[in-house]
C-alpha cells in the first residue's frame, strides 16, 4: 500500500452506501435465519480470501474456532449458532449492523460472557468454560468499545497491569518495562506518567491497544477501536494495527469505517441478527445482495 493514506476505495459504485454503514439501524432487515449467503461468498471457505487493498498475510493454522456458538440474553439470541475460524497471522474484519452480535462475539471469546451453547477452541483446546483471566492467559486480548482505563492509575501503570497478568506473569519492574515498550509502540511514551483522564479520545484508544498488547496475546480482539478518530488519526491507527499483526498476533477487528476495513482486513465476516451472513474478501462481501439487504432493508435491491 502506497504512502500513509488508505488505498483507493475500489467499490465506489456501491460503496458510498457502506461508508460507516454499520451506523444504520436494522429496521427492515430480513430475518437472518432465512437469508441465504450469496453465491460466491462461501461460508466456511474464506481462508485465503483477501481484501483488495489488504496486505497479504500468511495463512496459518486455525487459532480460534467457533462452532455453533450461541449467546442469549433473556430470550434474545445475540449469537445464534456462529461458525468462524480465525487463523494465525490474519486480520479479520467483523462487520454487521448495530445489534448484530459483534461485541457479544468478542465478549464471549474473551470470557466476559459464557456462551449459551456451541464450542469455542483456542489451538484446539476448549475455552468455553474458562473465566476471562484464564482466556487472557491463554493468549486472547481485547479492547472495549468504550475505553475503560483505571482512572486512579497512571497511563504506564494501566498498561503494566495487563503486562503483569497477561500471558506471562511478570514482576512489577518487568511489567513496567514491558508496559513502556508498548507505550513507545503506540506513541504514548510521553504520556506514561499522565492520568488517563488527561488523554484525548485518540490517545485513550491507543492506550486500550497498548493494554491489550502488553498481555502478549496471540489473538487481539479490537472493538471499534478506530471509531471517532479523524481521518489522519485513522491512517495512523491502521498502520498501527498492521504493525500489531507484524508482531505476531492475529487480529479480529470490529469496524464500521469501510476504508479502514478495506485497508486492513485479509478477510471480512458479516453478522446479522446473531448469524454469520457472509464471509470473503471485502470487495465480494460488499457486493453480496444479502449483506446489502441486511444493512439497507429489503428494498435495497428492488
Ligand atoms: P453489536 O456490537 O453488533 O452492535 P451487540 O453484540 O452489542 O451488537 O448486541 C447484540 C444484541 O444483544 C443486541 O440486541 C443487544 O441489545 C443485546 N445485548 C448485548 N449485550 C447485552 C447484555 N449484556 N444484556 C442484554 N442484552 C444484550
Ligand atoms: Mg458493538
Amino acid at each position: 500500500m502506497a504512502g500513509s493514506s488508505f488505498a483507493p476505495f475500489s467499490m465506489v459504485a456501491t460503496t458510498d452506501l457502506y461508508t460507516d454503514f454499520g451506523r444504520r439501524n436494522r429496521i427492515g432487515a430480513p430475518n437472518a435465519r432465512t437469508a441465504a449467503p450469496a453465491p460466491g461468498v462461501a461460508v466456511g471457505d474464506a481462508v485465503g480470501a483477501r481484501g483488495a487493498a489488504a496486505v497479504a498475510a500468511p495463512a496459518g493454522e486455525v487459532l480460534l474456532r467457533a462452532r455453533g456458538l450461541a449467546k442469549s440474553f433473556r430470550g434474545l439470541r445475540a449469537l445464534d449458532g456462529v461458525d468462524v475460524d480465525i487463523r494465525a497471522g490474519e486480520i479479520v474484519g467483523l462487520l454487521g449492523p448495530n445489534g448484530s452480535g459483534k461485541s457479544t462475539f468478542i465478549n464471549v471469546i474473551s470470557g466476559h460472557f459464557a456462551p449459551s451453547g456451541g464450542e469455542l477452541t483456542l489451538d484446539g483446546a476448549s475455552i468455553v468454560r474458562l473465566p476471562a483471566h484464564r482466556i487472557a492467559r491463554a493468549g486472547v486480548a481485547r479492547t472495549y468499545q468504550i475505553p475503560r482505563p483505571f482512572a486512579h492509575l497512571t497511563v504506564l501503570e494501566n498498561v503494566a497491569v495487563t503486562a503483569a497478568f497477561g500471558r506471562c506473569a511478570r514482576s512489577r519492574p518487568d511489567a513496567l518495562a514491558e508496559a513502556m515498550r508498548w507505550l513507545r509502540f503506540t506513541g504514548l511514551a510521553d504520556k506514561a506518567d499522565a492520568s488517563p483522564d488527561a488523554l484525548n479520545l485518540h490517545q485513550r484508544k491507543f492506550l486500550e491497544l497498548a493494554r491489550a498488547l502488553a498481555a502478549g496475546p496471540r489473538l487481539v480482539l479490537l472493538d471499534e477501536v478506530l471509531c471517532g478518530l479523524t481521518p489522519a488519526e485513522m491512517d495512523e491507527a491502521v498502520a498501527l494495527v498492521r504493525r500489531i499483526r507484524d508482531q505476531g498476533p492475529a487480529v479480529l477487528i470490529v469496524e464500521h469505517v469501510m476504508r479502514a476495513v478495506t485497508a486492513l482486513a485479509d478477510r471480512v465476516i458479516v453478522f446479522n441478527e446473531g448469524v454469520l451472513l457472509a464471509q470473503g474478501s471485502a470487495a465480494d462481501v460488499m457486493r453480496d445482495p444479502a449483506v446489502v439487504t441486511a444493512y439497507l432493508g429489503r428494498g435495497a435491491h428492488a
